[in-house]
């Protein structure tokens, strides 16, 4: 069988490189990125399998190309892209400013957009099983206090991927999306390591824990495979029931 040729970007540390892995025990060929110079996360995943790093900033369409057309220079193929690299902003309602929102609009929803674009040129009209999947979050269907921003970002993920789903259908390119919930990472660990924040987290969350990096790889390596490919436009939403749970009416104990 012919391995599959997956880039991913932002994937030298956290989801990304959780998703990288699991395609690496795949046998798949690898790109994976990060605007950072990478010291660690290539070498390591290139002990599984062939793996190549491609610098790019994804929040610029400049950055997208560049990060698409060196990795399609690397492997001469791709099969699959996974649009990972995003940012979390939290910040009082009355504090927002413009370069807040540009920020995260530009990488969480631009760069994403523009990825695709770059990474549907490059499939081949003969080509069977491309994909397109792209992290989302809880926060594309629920929103967070002092988090419109992220949230909205979020939450145009949900119409990016229905909309790509059909605007490439036609091209035999299905796009997916995946939601997370709360997932320890180098994003999140700061807030989650706050005093009696984790507790909290956890007494919300149905299955009772934070969800791990490698809880989301998994499901990519689905999505992308032929099991899936009947399956387009959705988002899959992996956050230990949070989306789930309505109001209990227990009482207080
Ligand atoms: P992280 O900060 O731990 O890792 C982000 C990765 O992206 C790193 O490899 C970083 O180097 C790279 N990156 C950052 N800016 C970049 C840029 N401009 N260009 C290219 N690469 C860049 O983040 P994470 O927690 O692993 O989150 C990954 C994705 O999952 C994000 O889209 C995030 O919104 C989403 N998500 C995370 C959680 C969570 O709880 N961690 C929950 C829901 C959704």
């Amino acid at each position: 069988m012919t391995k599959q040729c997956v880039c991913i970007t932002g994937s030298t540390h956290g989801i990304g490189y959780a998703i990288a892995e699991a395609f690496a025990k795949e046998g798949a060929r690898l790109v994976i990125n990060s605007h950072e110079a990478d010291t660690k996360a290539a070498k390591t995943l290139g002990k599984m399998t062939e793996c190549h790093f491609v610098q790019a900033d994804m929040s610029s369409v400049s950055g997208a190309n560049t990060f698409i057309e060196n990795a399609y220079g690397l492997l001469g193929k791709l099969d699959v892209l996974v649009n990972n690299a995003g940012t979390f902003t939290d910040v009082d309602f009355d504090d927002l400013e413009e370069q807040m929102f540009d920020r995260a609009y530009n990488l969480n929803v631009k760069g994403y957009l523009f990825a695709a674009k770059a990474f549907s040129a490059k499939v081949k009209p003969e080509q069977k099983g491309a994909s397109i999947i792209c992290i989302g979050s809880t926060n594309s269907l629920a929103a967070e206090k002092n988090s419109v921003i992220y949230d909205s970002s979020k939450g145009a993920i949900l119409m990016l991927v229905r909309s790509l789903a059909i605007s490439l259908a036609d091209r035999g390119i299905r796009v997916n999306g995946i939601g997370p919930g709360i997932v320890e990472t180098p994003l999140t660990k700061l807030g989650l390591d706050q005093p009696g924040v984790r507790a909290a987290l956890v007494a919300q969350i149905p299955l009772g824990v934070i969800g791990k990096p490698e809880n989301i790889g998994g499901a990519a390596v689905f999505l992308a495979s032929s099991n899936a490919s009947y399956i387009s436009g959705q988002m899959l939403y992996i956050d230990g029931g949070i989306i789930a749970r309505q109001l209990s009416w227990d009482p207080m104990p």
